[in-house]
């Protein structure tokens, strides 16, 4: 039987960089991971180091982690769509040529990228704008390729549904460098409806082609379908739900794809605010065991104390 490929989010450090991200996704027995080449939320980066690299592959093939599987997600303040302010526009266009260059030196074939927020354009110009954003970053012989994420529609966001995001691929030149990243959050939260996922699957496959996804990040959500929120739940604690996410997870027609958790850090105990554990090694464990763990929480803070 074909192994689920299953891992999360983890961290990539500057002075372990890739190395790091491998032992921490191992710390979780994933067999797969996703990272940001630096801090998420900003775009300050360092030169790759190939001997970490090299290291990184020796302790992957040894765990049988498969290169391809393993992803990297831009930064979330790279925003295509709005070029009111051309320097910061020329900026993540910039930026995001150098991320290529970073994943190839890396090894990854698979940046997600959010498509955008058109802020006070409009939303035809915003995807017009991507558009022409990815045609001047994607070289015909990268062998990365940019895997757009399906949003949630918070506040000006772009990609909501599959047609916006048909849209752009159609109107990029080496449109077989672009995909499509799945985020059941975010599919959730603009709407879908994931109770009849192979009713969405099938939208999916009539409007962009099955063949286009690329990733699938796992994520339950703390709001009500269609609330345009995007707040990430753990797995079964929210309003998706296990059964609904598992069917996600195990759809044979997505055997094949790097299923990845973005899912909130939690607290070591109720009255502390701050969110240092992670939940990934028992959400992981619940999943491959395709039962409700009724004590996630518990056995979370157990585990780390
Ligand atoms: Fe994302
Ligand atoms: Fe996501
Ligand atoms: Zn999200």
């Amino acid at each position: 039987m074909e192994e689920l490929i299953i891992g999360s989010h983890v961290s990539f450090q500057k002075d372990r960089q890739l190395l790091g991200s491998v032992l921490e996704a191992l710390s979780y027995d994933a067999n797969t991971f996703m990272f940001y080449t630096g801090a998420p939320q900003n775009t300050s980066r360092v030169p790759i180091r190939d001997d970490l690299t090299i290291e990184a592959y020796q302790v992957m093939r040894e765990h049988d982690i498969k290169l391809e599987n393993v992803i990297v997600h831009a930064p979330y303040i790279i925003n295509l769509a709005n070029n009111e302010k051309i320097d910061s526009y020329h900026f993540a266009i910039t930026f995001l040529k150098q991320e290529i260059e970073r994943c190839e030196a890396l090894g990854m074939t698979k940046l997600v990228l959010h498509p955008g927020s058109f802020v006070k354009l409009n939303r035809e110009i915003g995807i017009k704008n991507i558009i022409d954003g990815l045609n001047q970053v994607i070289d015909k012989n990268q062998k990365v390729d940019i895997l757009l994420e399906t949003m949630a529609g918070k506040g000006t966001e772009l990609g909501v549904n599959f047609s916006e995001l048909k849209k752009i691929i159609d109107g990029v030149e080496h449109s077989e460098k672009v995909k499509v990243c799945l985020d059941t959050c975010h599919l959730h939260d603009a709407g879908y409806d994931l109770t009849h996922f192979d009713q969405v699957l099938e939208e999916f496959d009539h409007v962009i082609g099955i063949d286009k996804i690329g990733c699938i990040h796992v994520n339950d959500s703390k709001n009500e379908r269609a609330s345009h929120k995007d707040r990430h739940e753990n797995i079964g604690l929210g309003t998706i739900g296990f059964d609904t996410l598992s069917s996600i997870i195990y759809h044979p027609l997505l055997k094949n794809i790097p299923k990845i958790l973005e899912t909130p850090y939690i607290t070591s105990n109720d009255d502390v605010k701050e969110k240092t554990l992670p939940p990934y090694r028992f959400e992981i464990a619940m999943i491959l065991g395709r039962k409700m763990n009724k004590n996630l929480l518990e056995d979370i803070r157990n585990y780390y104390k």
